[in-house]
């Protein structure tokens, strides 16, 4: 029998650089390489050569191939030479394969776990953590180093929360609800008893409040005076007050300062009303999100009766056109698009439309 030869590449990438997970990666590697081209049925590995970055822990890889079942084949391995802008944590395998020379045969190559940015075009599915990667590898090394922010301003219930917060995970930024802060600040002064226009009363109130925003699992919770008030401004009674509040100038600049400080230190995405025009002028990307006030409401509403919060659709619907007025019509740093924002009306697209829309203008702009 004549045999024709062929080669089939893969690679690999693991996190923890672990014995155990290097020999499980690689086996997961290895075994989708012979189950996907039927090595050992009809299909002969004639060598085989693994190549790890040099962070990998040594040897692990060649033992998870012996463990894989490739005994018969000689075994090479090798160090990857050490390039700029090398997929670090990265096993790749090359095998030689003899296949009857009378048989159809294509191989299929396999690009595992972040590995599937090296192939794209070959890897079946691009993950999650791939993705991510992915865009944080195509940033330019300049780019690396500035501190590059996102705002996203707009009204009530047009998507930015959602969006910003998948936004934050595929681009590997920091979110920021600033609508959050604004809910800790009106919940605060509620609980203090503290009216709109007692402002000897709010700037007291102001200077004995700490609020925190931390992200906890990928989860942004804020601690107002130590307590975790997360899930209790998220009521519907809290966004009134939030609206009302965040009108009175000290408030807003008690938040605005802490708003800036965070953003100074790391790549943030933040949504809000006021991030474009007033927060962060000079942010390197700008969008206003918007979408019809029934859209809006809708999504409100849903959103709460998810929650178990008793509602009704037509007042969430009043409530939205008040906060729009109050929020555009407020003396001091009002909703408004930013003249170099990029505005995104959402009422006829996904929120998967909306993110990749995005994404494309803030990798068109980094
Ligand atoms: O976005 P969210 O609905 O949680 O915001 C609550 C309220 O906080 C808004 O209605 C708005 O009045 C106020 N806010 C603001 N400036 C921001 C964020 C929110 O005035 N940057």
């Amino acid at each position: 029998m004549s045999e024709k030869i062929t080669a089939l590449r893969g690679a690999t990438t693991v996190e923890e650089n672990t014995r155990d997970e290097i020999v499980s990666k690689t086996r997961e590697l290895i075994e989708k390489l012979v189950a996907d081209n039927g090595i050992g049925t009809g299909v002969r590995a004639v060598w085989c050569l693994i190549s790890t970055t040099a962070d990998i822990t040594a040897f692990y890889p060649a033992r998870a191939l012996r463990e894989s079942g490739l005994l018969s084949c000689p075994l090479m391995s090798c160090l990857e030479p050490n390039m700029d802008n090398a997929l670090p944590l990265c096993i790749r395998v090359m095998i030689e394969l003899a296949v009857d020379e009378k048989t159809e045969f294509v191989p299929r190559h396999a690009y595992l776990h972040k590995a599937a940015l090296l192939r794209p075009d070959l890897a079946e599915a691009l993950g999650e953590d791939a993705r991510s990667e992915q865009v944080q590898t195509s940033r330019s090394a300049e780019a690396k180093n500035a501190i590059v922010n996102v705002a996203i301003d707009g009204p009530s219930g047009a998507g930015k929360s959602t969006v910003a917060k998948l936004l934050a995970r595929r681009l590997s930024m920091t979110y920021l609800d600033t609508g959050a802060m604004y809910r800790a600040i009106g919940l605060k002064m509620h609980r203090k008893g503290i009216c709109l226009d007692d402002v000897e009363g709010i700037e007291r109130t102001l200077d004995g409040t700490a609020i925190e925003v931390e992200t906890i699992d990928g989860i942004q919770h804020v601690f107002l005076d130590g307590k975790d008030v997360s899930g209790e401004i998220r009521r519907h009674y809290v966004s009134k007050l939030a609206s009302d509040f965040s009108a009175v100038r000290q408030v807003r600049l008690k938040l605005v300062e802490m708003q800036r400080n965070i953003a100074s230190e790391k790549d943030c995405i933040l949504d809000g009303r006021d991030i474009g025009t007033f927060v962060l002028p000079d942010a390197a990307v700008k969008f206003y999100l918007t979408a019809s006030v029934k859209v809006r409401a809708k999504r409100r509403f849903d959103e709460l009766k998810a929650k178990g919060e008793e509602c009704e659709l037509g007042t969430i619907e009043r409530d939205i056109e008040t906060r729009d007025y109050n929020d555009m019509h407020r003396e001091f740093a009002p909703l408004k698009k930013a003249d170099d924002a990029v505005e995104v009306v959402t009422d006829d697209m996904s929120v998967d439309q909306v993110v990749a829309f995005m994404i494309d203008i803030i990798n068109s702009k980094r």
